[in-house]
């Protein structure tokens, strides 16, 4: 089976210093057949990628290492709101092989810093976390949405003890975004960033009763100790019923066997 990672960040991300000959050495060691390269575009951040070097960049790792590993190019870039015209003509004229549309920053407020989370209710948070996801489906062209429980990351910053939320709470918004995104012929990710907080086996099967089939697997790597080869997230697709996960060119899914 062929096995590829679907989100790594190089070095053209800030907060990565993978360059990508090593992502390329790792995925190979691995045993991996494919990676796609997903660097950030934040618009509110003011991190864009310039499209030329980057692709330059991959083609001169697809040189060096073409032949025993395929090579994708792909983008994450963070929903917002206020700049969606941007995003779109951004990736308009460019020929990437893959989007990952991510809910990074919500309502002006960053996620990874508290911020967003401040002053409300954890449930009033989180059901807010889901209903901007939701809103943001049809604000530019992308591939999968990525890590749909990127909420579980800040469980500690939070101080919230896991075991204390009732998912149940939000299955209707997660369902809401499933279903919508299954509409629009949009996939998910599973993201199988260590400890594995987003292999979650409720949203795995709702998105399957629901008619979903577009699903990739990435590892969310900003260095090489982080990559692994995703025997778990495949483990958990063929559990749940999938025979299928996807990898993309131009855009386009393909399926392939697990
Ligand atoms: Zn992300
Ligand atoms: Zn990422």
């Amino acid at each position: 089976m062929k096995k590829a990672d679907y989100h790594i960040h190089s070095d053209f991300s800030p907060d990565s210093t993978l360059t990508m000959d090593q992502a390329c050495e790792r995925a190979i060691s691995l045993g991996l057949e494919e990676l796609c390269f997903t660097d950030h575009f934040e618009i509110a951040e003011d991190i864009r990628i310039d499209y030329t070097k980057y692709r330059q960049a991959v083609f001169r790792a697809r040189e060096r290492y073409g032949k025993q590993l395929s090579l994708k190019i792909g983008l994450e870039v963070g929903f917002d709101k206020n700049s969606q015209h941007q995003i779109q003509e951004y990736l308009e004229d460019k020929d990437f092989d893959f989007v990952i549309g991510s809910l990074h920053r919500a309502e002006g407020l960053d996620l990874f810093n508290g911020e967003f989370f401040r002053g409300k209710e954890l449930k009033v948070a989180f059901s807010d976390y889901f209903k901007v996801i939701h809103e943001s489906i049809p604000s530019f062209d992308f591939s999968v949405l990525g890590h749909i429980t990127l909420i579980k990351r800040f469980f500690l910053l939070l101080k919230v003890n896991p075991s204390d939320i009732d998912w149940s709470y939000y299955d209707e918004g997660i369902q809401a975004i499933l279903q919508d995104l299954i509409a629009r012929g949009k996939g998910i990710e599973l993201n199988l960033r260590n400890p594995l907080l987003d292999l979650d086996f409720r949203v795995l099967r709702f998105y399957k009763e629901l008619g979903g089939e577009i699903i990739t697997l990435g590892t969310d790597s900003h260095h090489t100790t982080s990559m692994h080869a995703m025997e778990e997230g495949f483990q958990a697709l063929r559990e749940v019923g999938f025979r299928y996960y996807c990898v993309f060119d131009h855009l386009k899914p393909l399926f392939v066997s697990i």
